[in-house]
């Protein structure tokens, strides 16, 4: 992308060009409104309420539990994880849908530390996403002398060694956007003897992050964010496949046991990643991602991730233009280090969120003073990164954030 100047003309003619300017369509899109919070709920695709009516209707309402084999739910976690799968790099049996981010976090934690006897470490940051470290605190609290060490992100490296059992890093920072070099610390984990863990909540559906490429041993995301699953969807998790025999699920439960309906006292675990189901399956969560996931299923992750990274340049170079100075930028300007986001920090950020959500550009605002601003490549056209910059300039120039004083 050239350097030259910004406007609406130059962004039109790239919304004409988007090999994604019909995917849009796919999404409901409330009139008037640019969404820039699809990393924190993704926008809703038009085939879904149909669907869950449908599953709700014929489904449940009809088939009752004959559905379990004939509708297919019986083998959804498997069936919609390998959708996810395709997203994320995985091989076909790699990824399972299931329960929260938090609880599947909880689940591998458990399984990466049983994998490594001997070693007593969690090794994260400090700045990983709150739930992140409260869960590890949580299973560190559960076993016999494991710790949990949060570093600086650029002292991973340094800390690895051969008391580390797992590295459990979050791939984007929620905060800032900053995105970890998966590749590199993953391979930094293996020559320690470390199992590497990674949260792809903000990666999932808007990044390149080739999990069997790079060698990832083990990762959980969100459904809710760039996968548009909807509300508290369920998760997904990945167990890589050299792995998958010889890691135990530490939340066994019956839908994970090689033959359920055998009800039988002692617990076998499936092959495959199925071990790691623990409950029932909540259907009505998996038909609406599975919905979701299948009107992007002729959208290549690196399409997304193309496109993402010109919104996230084209945004931040029209308030370079327009607005030299008045935010710092939170995230990273290298585009290979960034996600989808871009955050800046300034001291009313609280206030400015809300003032542009009253000029119709939704974001969000996260402590203490970062406005965090998500494109979802899906579904945002150019224009709309362009325009949110316009208004983002004219609110700054005219003062129109302040708040009651
Ligand atoms: C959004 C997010 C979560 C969400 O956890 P839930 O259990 O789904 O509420 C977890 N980790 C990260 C890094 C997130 O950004």
């Amino acid at each position: 992308m050239t350097s030259h100047a910004w406007t609406r003309e130059r962004c039109e003619a790239l919304d004409v060009a988007d090999p994604l300017g019909q995917v849009r369509d796919r999404f409901v899109v409330v009139p008037g409104e640019i969404y820039l919070d699809g990393n924190s709920l993704g926008a809703l695709p038009r085939s879904v309420p149909a669907r869950l009516a449908e599953v709700a209707e014929r489904e449940w309402g009809v088939s009752l539990a004959r559905s379990w084999g004939e509708g297919n739910w019986f083998a959804a976690p498997e069936r919609v994880g390998d959708k996810i799968g395709s997203i994320i790099g995985a091989r076909p049996g790699e990824v399972l849908v299931c329960d929260s981010t938090t609880i599947a976090l909880i689940k591998l934690l458990g399984a990466a530390l049983g994998a490594r006897p001997g070693r007593n470490l969690v090794l994260t940051t400090s700045t990983n996403f709150p739930t992140d470290l409260y869960a590890a605190a949580g299973v560190a609290g559960l076993l016999a002398d494991i710790e949990v060490r949060r570093v600086d992100p650029d002292a991973i490296v340094g800390s690895l060694d051969e008391t580390v059992a797992v590295l459990y890093l979050t791939h984007v920072d929620f905060r800032t956007g900053e995105m970890l070099d998966l590749a590199g610390l993953t391979s930094e984990a293996h020559r320690a003897g470390a199992l590497a863990l990674w949260d792809l909540s903000h990666s999932a559906g808007a990044v390149v992050v080739g999990c069997e490429t790079n060698g990832v041993d083990l990762a959980a995301g969100c459904g809710y964010k760039y996968l548009n699953g909807g509300p508290g969807a369920p998760a997904f998790l990945y167990v890589r496949r050299e792995h998958q025999e010889i890691v135990a699920n530490p939340m066994p439960g019956w839908l994970g046991h090689e033959a359920p309906f055998e009800f039988v006292p002692d617990y076998r675990p499936a092959h495959g990643v199925r071990r790691f189901l623990t409950s029932t399956p909540p259907i009505l969560g998996l038909a609406a991602l599975e919905a979701a996931l299948d009107c992007r299923a002729d959208v290549s992750s690196e399409q997304v991730r193309a496109k993402s990274v010109q919104l996230t340049e084209l945004f931040i170079a029209a308030l370079e233009e327009r607005l030299p100075g008045a935010f710092d930028l939170a995230s990273p300007r290298d585009p290979d280090r960034r996600g989808s986001q871009v955050s800046l920090r300034h001291p009313d950020a609280q206030a400015i969120v809300q003032a542009l959500a009253e000029r119709g550009v939704i974001g969000d605002f996260r402590p203490p003073d970062v406005c965090r601003l998500g494109f979802a490549a899906l579904y945002l056209r150019y224009v709309d990164a362009f325009a949110a910059a316009e208004q983002l300039v004219t609110l700054m120039e005219t003062g129109g954030f302040a708040g009651p004083t």
